[in-house]
């Protein structure tokens, strides 16, 4: 029995892709009787309690439920620099004062994931570092990895391989990055069973690796095709994308939403209650393509 988890981040109103996805790793984890918990990803400055209040709101309303207390990462800092420092005790990081536009500008290795590091500050000459040290602008800190290929497997995408880069620990504001907090607190709550939406796939190399620098133990990666509004584009919470609130505008009901992410998630016949859609998925049914939230009705729907 896996133990899976949903880990929000409180910055903003849940959409209704947010929604569909909490709702997919809910009942991947409850339809073999395995526990489901709950993690605040609060680490970034925009988090605040009342989207906390409003998420926690909109996962009830749902019926998804939570053993446990909920993890709160604002309260891990000290498990992520005792982590850091360990990486670091291992001549595993070195400082680098890139800003993101440099890295945009420079050129990207050849295999490399989109985004990702090329290596400007992996050596630098004394003399210029002497000079960045001196230039008072903070450092991030990055973790020196082999650069090789990392294989995942994915239930839904099957094999994926990334060329590995020295992804960031700790922002130069001193914030732990999401990369490391993550495995971290994956590790620390006993995840099994990671399902997320398929924004993150590209990352999940980058997770493994770490997991087996760190000798945590690797979950099974499930990664859900996101729910795209009518032009296609992707549903995002900061940009305010329709919630529960615009459903239930929309002329939509509880049943009505849970009715639509069950044919989305391939789940065939089923009552719209999170009980029933669990007695009737199959894991493998549930498609590669993202869904469609229409405005016109309100309905989800799958673009193919
Ligand atoms: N906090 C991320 C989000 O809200 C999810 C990260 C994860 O599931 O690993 O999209």
């Amino acid at each position: 029995m896996p133990t899976g988890r949903y880990a929000p981040s409180p910055t903003g109103t849940f959409h209704i892709g947010n929604l569909r996805t909490a709702v997919a790793a809910w009942l991947f984890a409850r339809s073999t009787g395995g526990e489901f918990l709950l993690r605040w990803e609060d680490l970034d400055d925009t988090a605040d309690p009342r989207h906390e209040a409003g998420q926690l709101s909109d996962l009830a309303a749902l019926g998804i439920d939570f053993d446990g207390p909920p993890v709160r990462q604002s309260s891990r800092r000290d498990a992520y620099r005792e982590i850091i420092d360990d990486l670091t005790a291992r001549g595993l990081t070195y400082p680098c004062w890139c800003s993101r536009r440099e890295i945009l500008g420079a050129t990207a290795a050849p295999h490399g994931t989109p985004g990702s590091y090329p290596g400007t500050c992996r050596e630098l000459t004394r003399r210029r570092r002497a000079a960045l040290e001196a230039s008072g602008r903070a450092p991030a800190l990055r973790l020196r990895t082999d650069l090789e290929d990392v294989e995942i497997v994915d239930t839904l995408h099957g094999s994926v391989r990334r060329r590995m880069d020295d992804i960031v620990l700790r922002r130069g504001d001193g914030t732990p990055a999401y990369n490391l907090v993550v495995v971290v607190d994956d590790e620390f709550q006993g995840v099994r069973q990671v399902v997320r939406g398929d924004d993150l796939l590209d990352s999940t190399p980058r997770h493994a690796y770490l997991q087996r620098l760190l000798g945590f133990a690797e979950p099974v990666w499930s990664h859900i095709p996101l729910v795209v509004d009518e032009q296609g584009e992707r549903l995002s919470k900061r940009d305010g994308s329709a919630g529960l609130e615009t459903w239930c505008a929309l002329g939509g009901t509880i049943h009505d939403l849970l009715a639509g992410i069950a044919r989305t998630l391939g789940i065939e016949g089923s009552e719209p209650t999170l009980r029933a859609m669990a007695d009737g998925f199959d894991p493998d049914a549930v498609p590669r393509e993202p869904a469609t939230f229409s405005t016109d009705g309100p309905e989800l729907s799958l673009r193919r």
